[in-house]
């Protein structure tokens, strides 16, 4: 019984390492990224005769601005607008990066329960790339 047990844990462990390698690929594929957001923002210019003043779809824009955080601010610029598709890409890009890594860990505390839990067997015991870094 015990053997069965420890076979399914191999298994679940190979399971983590196909799906840790698969988003290690996808990894590779990010492109540059940028660390804050875009913002489109529609304004009123203000003139009380200007179709802004009262129909949301007439404001003007859309404008572009640029915020991250420096020391805990946020901190905004406005963008020109030949600018706003690559910071898009790459804001986007961070966010992908961001969620992958997030997998990544997700699937890495699975892979420490079911090595931690058969580190005694032979079938399942850590490949060098499961510890090898925490050592220097
Ligand atoms: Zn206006």
């Amino acid at each position: 019984m015990r053997r069965m047990t420890e076979q399914r844990q191999g298994e679940r462990l190979r399971r983590c390492r196909t799906e840790y390698a698969r988003l290690k690929a996808r990894l590779r594929e990010v492109g540059f990224i940028y660390e804050g957001s875009l913002v489109e923002r529609w304004v009123r210019c203000g003139k009380p005769n200007c179709a802004c003043a009262s129909d949301r779809a007439s404001r003007h824009g859309p404008y572009f601005q640029l915020s991250w955080k420096e020391k805990g601010k946020t901190v905004s610029r406005r963008l020109p607008p030949e600018h706003a598709a690559l910071y898009r890409q790459w804001v986007a890009n961070r966010q992908r990066l961001r969620s992958m890594i997030q997998a990544m860990q997700y699937v890495s505390r699975k892979a420490r329960r079911h090595l931690l839990r058969t580190e005694k067997s032979e079938k399942v015991a850590p490949k060098p790339g499961d510890i090898a870094s925490s050592r220097r």
